[in-house]
């Protein structure tokens, strides 16, 4: 029988997630699957061991999978893991930090919100001297790659710091998981969480929360939900050799098997980080060397997304600078800070070298404001 030809892309996505995909990966969607049979079970078992070798070395961690997008599986970290007494302490410089904010506020926990602005890290002193005079702090939130600017936080120094003060150490790595080298247990992390359709270079539908698990087993009758109960999940996940729940997103499920296979093929997640950065460096010195500047200074940037600074010229409207580059074959992101006029570009998916000198190309012809092209 012959399968229909999966059609070209229209475009490349330079957003973080959903993300440009192999055509290897999106063809794995093309048989349909029964979410209880073994066969399909056993790449669920394959995929949480995967999940796990890629966050640490260390024994004593296990890995759940969740319906929905990367917010459902923040979602049923949040509501499952802070016991009825906690209080959460969310480290924000940005969108993804205050979501975390409102999911804890949305379901009663009790929140506290250390804001360093959208441009700078975490005040290191400051969280030390909370967690040292307020006792009634159980957990603290920051997220790793906070996509709104492409800053990178210090996780590492953070989770030194919160577990020397006894504190349970919850990580957002949706944006950096599987794109820059890391390791749960040197971050102290008792939970971190991603989702398919990010580095891994899956398409959207599940995220995975990887958790100690001593730390999973003491969870349980926590949940505030029932569909996004965590224990829930992952104890059935646990006795049932793979079993979801209710009914899983099996298509997307398959292709992420795929696209873990893809990233081992690559050379693992060190040289998926390769070319991330190559693909950053090409591009921010690509677009200076055009004019536009970076939101942040170097030190702070991921190799993920890149804020850029709106043309201050009154001729630059970003969609029709969106416009020009999609009709080109580019679709790239608006802007998330608050306090600025910024855009944003993406390089991490089935992205590289070639693709960005092409789309530099694209840009200089897209720059409409300047009365050249
Ligand atoms: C993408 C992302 C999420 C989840 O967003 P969804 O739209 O729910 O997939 C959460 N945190 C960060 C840092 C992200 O980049």
């Amino acid at each position: 029988m012959e399968h229909p030809r999966i059609p070209e892309n229209p475009y490349l996505l330079l957003t973080p997630g959903p993300l440009t995909t192999t055509p290897t990966v999106k063809a794995a969607m093309l048989q349909d699957w029964c979410t209880w049979d073994r066969d399909y079970n056993g790449i669920v078992q394959g995929i949480r061991e995967r999940l796990v070798k890629l966050a640490t070395t260390s024994a004593g961690y296990t890995c759940t999978l969740m319906q929905g997008s990367g917010t459902f599986s923040v979602e049923s970290v949040i509501g499952t893991a802070i016991p009825e007494n906690g209080t959460l302490l969310v480290l924000v410089n940005g969108a993804y930090g205050n979501r975390m904010v409102q999911i804890a506020g949305r379901l009663g926990i009790p929140v506290q919100v250390l804001d360093s602005g959208e441009v700078a890290p975490p005040d290191l002193s400051l969280l030390e001297s909370i967690l040292r005079s307020d006792t009634s702090v159980t957990h603290v939130a920051v997220v790793h790659c906070e996509t709104t600017t492409g800053m990178l936080n210090p996780v590492e120094t953070i989770g030194r710091l919160v577990k020397s003060m006894g504190r349970i150490y919850i990580v957002d790595a949706m944006s950096s998981f599987g794109g820059i080298p890391m390791d749960i247990h040197a971050m102290g992390a008792d939970y971190l969480i991603s989702s398919a359709n990010k580095c891994i270079q899956g398409v959207p539908g599940f995220g995975f929360v990887i958790a100690r698990r001593d730390e999973m087993e003491r969870i349980g009758g926590q949940a505030r939900s029932v569909s996004l109960d965590l224990h829930d999940q992952w104890k059935t996940m646990e006795d049932q050799s793979g079993k979801w729940r209710f009914t899983s997103p099996t298509h997307v499920v398959r292709a992420f098997a795929q696209a873990l296979l893809e990233l081992e093929e690559e050379g693992g997640v060190q040289k998926r980080w390769e070319r991330y950065r190559e693909n950053q460096t090409i591009l921010v010195e690509g677009m200076e060397a055009l004019g536009f500047r970076c939101l942040l200074p170097k030190s702070l940037q991921s190799p993920v997304i890149t804020a850029f600074h709106n043309p201050e010229n009154p001729e630059f409207h970003f969609h029709r600078f969106y416009e020009a580059l999609k009709a080109k074959g580019f679709v790239i992101y608006p802007g998330k800070v608050t306090s600025k006029e910024t855009f944003r570009m993406g390089n991490i998916g089935d992205i590289h070298r070639a693709d960005i000198l092409r789309l530099l190309e694209a840009v200089r012809d897209s720059m409409f404001w300047t009365g050249r092209p």
